[in-house]
């Protein structure tokens, strides 16, 4: 109430900018990178714009509903239109919105994740589809897709940019906390470790990393790294902790312990304090489950 009526005043004395006012209740942040390139966030998911001649590439396209506000915080920053859209996997947050972008015509995607995305999302579009590694060139300008395997879900895509040494890893490493699994689409947590690993050992160039969901230089807490971004270091690290925790908790299941004593006595090393380990329980079962059904693992 009282915004609408704040509203109404600043109407009331022209002030309002209404060329790029945000569709209401649907606001979204931009960053410019690097090399117009920009970061966009609307606090729960994040996305990347990437100028080129012939149009915006955008790197995921947020959830459903959030077309506008994307394009509209765009429009404010460059007269270019969304051409191409990449997404980093088929989660609603991700690509619920990949309809609502009148003038892309090609969605980029993992050949697992294009067979899960929501029939809504990809509506009227044109996939191209890529199974381990493919450039993607539009107006002179090449982003490479990977795929490296299994993890959050199975057709996770990370997006290098090299002109600026940057990727874009979505829900990959998400941010410094316990990965999230998602086995209903495939994902599970005991090849995410080898994953990351693979990611980090094959892809060369990359300085900055930008997560799926999480940190930007303006948010808090910011603890440094390159201009406030994550590094290539901290993919690295990140790797490391996930085969940290799968191991801890795969100890615990060979040693008998139920999920609740794993989770009471799971103790990570001190390097990794800055990570957040709430969603533990969670993930230490989806962890189990897993460990039941492999053939290779013995109790
Ligand atoms: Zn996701």
């Amino acid at each position: 109430m009282r915004l609408n009526t704040a509203a109404a005043i600043l109407l009331a004395l022209g002030t309002v900018r209404v060329a790029h006012a945000q569709p209401p209740g649907r606001v979204v942040e931009a960053y410019f990178l690097s090399n117009e390139v920009y970061f966009l966030t609307n606090g729960r998911s994040n996305a990347l714009g990437v100028v080129t001649a012939d149009g915006i590439v955008l790197l995921d396209a947020m959830a459903a509903g959030w077309g506008p506000a994307v394009l509209d915080k765009l429009q404010g920053l460059t007269d270019m239109p969304v051409t191409a859209i990449i997404n980093t996997h088929a989660h609603e947050d991700h690509a619920g919105a990949d309809a609502e972008y009148p003038e892309a015509a090609q969605i980029v995607i993992h050949e697992n994740s294009r067979r899960r995305l929501a029939r809504s999302a990809g509506a009227g579009k044109t996939f191209k589809t890529f199974s381990d590694h493919m450039p993607v060139t539009v107006g002179k300008r090449t982003l490479h897709v990977y795929y490296f395997g299994k993890g959050h879900t199975d057709g996770d895509a990370i997006v290098v940019i090299p002109d600026i040494k940057a990727a874009y890893v979505g829900d990959l490493f998400a941010e410094k906390a316990l990965p999230i699994v998602d086995p209903a689409s495939g994902g599970s947590a005991l090849a995410l470790p080898e994953t990351l690993a693979r990611a980090a050992r094959e892809i060369t160039g990359v300085a900055r990393v930008v997560t799926g969901h999480g940190r930007w230089p303006g948010s808090k807490p910011n603890t440094g790294g390159l201009q406030g971004w994550y590094t290539w270091n901290d993919f690295r690290e990140y790797a490391e902790f996930t085969r940290k925790f799968v191991d801890a908790v795969t100890a615990g299941w060979k040693n008998g312990r139920t999920s609740e004593q794993v989770a009471s006595e799971l103790r990570m090393p001190e390097k990794y304090k800055d990570y957040r380990l709430d969603g533990a329980k969670a993930m230490i079962e989806t962890i189990f489950n897993e460990l039941k059904q492999s053939p290779a693992a013995k109790r």
